[in-house]
C-alpha cells in the first residue's frame, strides 16, 4: 500500500506547476529540487541510512505513544532531547540546538551567521545539499577541490574569506575524512563560522568533539539519521559555544522536532546504545570486507570511515541504471572532481553486500 504513495510525479506537470518566475526570489531561478532517484527497490543501497533496521526501544515506543504525543504541539526547542544529547555526547545542553534532520540545523546555521549576497565555501566532491542551502539563503557557493589525498585545501579554505565555511569529516559522498591539521588551522584562521558536519563520526576512527571548547566559530554538526536509525523521523542537531547555538536556535524557529521524532531519539540515545554500538561494529566489519571484494573487481574504492563505500567505475549513470534493473539501487556519481565516475554503496548485512556484489558482477563490463 505504501508504493502507491510513492508515485512520481511527472517532470512535466512539474513545470506547468511552477509559479511565475516573476514573484519569486530571483535567485531562486538558479536552483533545483533536490531529486536523488527514490523509485522502490528490492534492495535499496543508495542513501547512506542504517540498513540493520529500527532500535528495539524506539519500535515499542512508537506503536505505543500517548494520544497528546500527537495532538499537542511538541516542546518549542526540544529541551528533553537536549538533555539525552548532552549526556551522549559529555557536553553542556545549553551548547546544543536541534532541527528537522541535520539539513535543516545545516540551513538555519548558514542563515544564522550570513547575509545573502555572501559566500559560502565548501569541498568539491562533498555533500550535495550544502550548495543547495547556500543558494536557499541567498549566498554564493564556492567549491574548493579536495587536495589529491582527500584533505581539505586549508589555504585554499583561507584564502576565500567567506563568512561560513563547510567541512565534512567523514566526507560524503567519499567516505575520507579530512586531517585534523587542515581543520585546525581553517578553524584558526577563518573570519567566520566553520560548520564541520559530522553526520557519519559514529562510524569514524575518531570525530572533533574535543576542539569545540577552544572555539568560538566551530559549530559540529550531527544527526540520528544515520547510526541511529531514524532517518524517517528527521531529527538532527549541532553542538558549538553557547553564543553561537542561541543564534542558530533564533534562525531554526520553534517546533522544528516533532514530539515523536524526540521521543524516539530521546529513547535511542538512552535505551538502545547497545544495539546502536553493536550495529556500528558490524558496519565497520562489513566495510572493510566490501571493500576488500570491490578491490578484488578492480573498481579501487576510497578508504572509508562512513557506512558507506565509495568506488571508481566506467559510466557510473549507466551501471546504476543496470544494478536497478536486477533490484539493487547504489548512488551514482558522474564525473566526481578528481575522481571521475564513482557509485556509493551503503554498507548493510552481508547478505545485502553479497546480493550487491553479485548484481555487480552481473552488470560489470
Ligand atoms: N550531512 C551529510 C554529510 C549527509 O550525508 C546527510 C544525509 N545524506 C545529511 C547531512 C543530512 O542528514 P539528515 O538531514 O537526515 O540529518
Amino acid at each position: 500500500m505504501s508504493r502507491s504513495l510513492q508515485v512520481e510525479i511527472p517532470r512535466a506537470s512539474l513545470e506547468v506547476a511552477r509559479p511565475s518566475l516573476e514573484v519569486a526570489r530571483a535567485s531562486y531561478r538558479s536552483i533545483s529540487l533536490y531529486s536523488p532517484n527514490r523509485t522502490p527497490c528490492r534492495l535499496d543501497l543508495s542513501d547512506n541510512t542504517n540498513m540493520w533496521g529500527v532500535p528495539p526501544a524506539v519500535r515499542s515506543l512508537l506503536g505505543s505513544a500517548a494520544d497528546s504525543v500527537i495532538t499537542r504541539y511538541p516542546r518549542a526547542y526540544a529541551d528533553d532531547l537536549k538533555l539525552a544529547i548532552a549526556a551522549y555526547l559529555k557536553v553542556d545542553p545549553a551548547g546544543i540546538v536541534t532541527g528537522c534532520g541535520s539539513d535543516d540545523v545545516l540551513d538555519s546555521t548558514i542563515r544564522a551567521f550570513s547575509e545573502p549576497g555572501q559566500t559560502l565555501a565548501y569541498p568539491d566532491p562533498s555533500f550535495a545539499m550544502v550548495e543547495i542551502f547556500a543558494r536557499m539563503n541567498g549566498l554564493s557557493p564556492l567549491a574548493i577541490p579536495l587536495t589529491g589525498d582527500f584533505d581539505a585545501d586549508a589555504d585554499a579554505f583561507i584564502a576565500t574569506g567567506a563568512p561560513i565555511i563547510y567541512l565534512c569529516s567523514p566526507n560524503n559522498p567519499t567516505g575520507t575524512t579530512l586531517s585534523r591539521r587542515s581543520i585546525e588551522r581553517i578553524i584558526e584562521n577563518a573570519p567566520g563560522v566553520v560548520i564541520l558536519d559530522e553526520a557519519y563520526a559514529e562510524f569514524a576512527n575518531g570525530d572533533c568533539l574535543d576542539l569545540l571548547p577552544a572555539s568560538e566559530r566551530l559549530v559540529i554538526t550531527r544527526t540520528m539519521s544515520k547510526a541511529f536509525g531514524l532517518a524517517g523521523l528527521r531529527v538532527g542537531y549541532a553542538v558549538g559555544a553557547v553564543n553561537l547555538v542561541r543564534e542558530i536556535e533564533k534562525s531554526r524557529g520553534p517546533y522544528k522536532v516533532s514530539s515523536l521524532g524526540e521521543r524516539a531519539a530521546i529513547a535511542a540515545l538512552t535505551e538502545d546504545r547497545r544495539w546502536v554500538d553493536d550495529r556500528i561494529i558490524q558496519a565497520r566489519e562489513v566495510r572493510a570486507a566490501l571493500t576488500r571484494e570491490l578491490e578484488k573487481r578492480g573498481l579501487a574504492p576510497l578508504a572509508s570511515e562512513a557506512n558507506f563505500v565509495l568506488a571508481r567505475v566506467q559510466r557510473a549513470e549507466r551501471l546504476a541504471a543496470r544494478l536497478r534493473e536486477n533490484g539493487v539501487a547504489v548512488r551514482p556519481f558522474p564525473g566526481l572532481t578528481g575522481i571521475g565516475d564513482a557509485i556509493r554503496i551503503t554498507v548493510g548485512p552481508w547478505a545485502m553486500m553479497d546480493e550487491c556484489l553479485a548484481a555487480l558482477d552481473g552488470a560489470l563490463p
